[in-house]
């Protein structure tokens, strides 16, 4: 019988061209949807471009360009990459469509209005490289392992919060019961184990008189969406939610039938496996059914970042090996 089937990668930032890394889970996530035509099923295969943020705001300025057309660039080279290695995803979502800023504030509207949204005074260190705040605890010597030399900020505004710390046992438990939820199994006790650990509440909104290029807050002019909040909604805008109900239950499923499956680098564990699957409990979505992780391709023992500038890009290998 016909089933239906759907697969995202993460979605590349958009603030330098493609590497081999994204090119290899895009690859896996293109083997697996192909995989699935050929039993007969109804196939969505994900991907798309990360838009919004303080690392493109702060690139685009420096480069001297509009925003928006640096943006509008850096999509048209990933798109570039379906010719370039033939891949078979059905589905292109940028963070800065309208249908996908509808949803995002959506999002934010239900997990508000479901009470865990609050506003309070924010002082941390972050890594504008990740995107992430940064405990002492995840610092080496001061500095992000994953961008040494690279400069923290310290970012001290009052900004809306997301009650990440209620889901401790609901994640633990949505853990338990599906003991694949998170491939391969090592990276499942890594996520479980940060979970045990206790979970802080994330800032998820930014004030946008320091840095407009984000999703507009529902309700507050002066506050634009925290990246992630906002991008990781592209799961489910990129089914047309929240207008498209159909659609969205019959390829990201319900919640006694979660359908979706994710692939993601090992950077993303967390965001995937544990921030974005509390933001669906919060607005009372169901979960995904399964997120894979990777590994990192090792350049000299480090991470091939684009932070890092080691980068071996895929026209290359394609050039060289076809
Ligand atoms: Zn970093």
């Amino acid at each position: 019988m016909k089933k239906n089937f759907y697969i995202t990668t993460t979605l590349p930032y958009v603030n330098a061209e493609p590497h081999i890394g994204f090119a290899s889970e895009i690859i896996y996530a293109d083997v697996r949807a192909r995989f699935e035509r050929l039993l007969g099923n109804d196939v969505v295969f994900n991907t798309g471009t990360d838009e919004h943020g303080a690392k493109i705001w702060q690139k685009a300025q420096e480069e001297g360009v509009d925003v928006q057309e640096y943006v509008d660039g850096y999509a048209a080279k990933f798109d570039e990459l379906k010719t370039m290695l033939d891949l078979s995803y059905t589905n292109f979502i940028r963070t800065t469509d309208k249908n996908h800023i509808k949803a995002a504030q959506e999002m934010w509207r239900r997990v508000d209005a479901n009470g865990f949204i609050y506003k309070k005074q924010y002082s941390v260190k972050y890594c504008v490289g990740c995107e992430l705040e940064k405990t002492d605890s995840d610092l080496d010597n001061g500095e992000c392992p994953l961008h040494p030399g690279k400069e923290l900020e310290l970012i001290e505004e009052e900004n809306y919060f997301f009650k990440f710390s209620e889901f401790g046992d609901k994640l633990l438990e949505l853990y338990k019961k599906n003991p694949e939820f998170v491939m391969p199994k090592k990276r499942l006790n890594e996520i479980q184990a940060f979970v045990e650990r206790g979970l802080q509440d994330l800032s998820i909104s930014r004030l946008a008189s320091k840095m407009p290029w984000g999703v507009p807050v529902p309700g507050d002019k002066t506050q634009v969406m925290y990246v992630w909040f906002d991008a990781l909604t592209n799961y489910i805008s990129t089914l047309g939610w929240p207008d498209d109900t159909e659609n969205f239950e019959k390829f990201w499923g319900t919640k006694e039938n979660p359908s979706a499956i994710q692939i993601a680098g090992k950077d993303n564990l967390r965001q995937q496996s544990a921030m974005w699957q509390a933001m669906l409990m919060a607005a009372d979505l169901p979960t995904s059914k399964q997120v894979f992780i990777n590994g990192f391709i090792g350049v000299d023992g480090q991470k091939m970042s684009k932070s890092i500038g080691n980068v071996i890009a895929p026209s290359e290998m394609v050039e060289r090996y076809g």
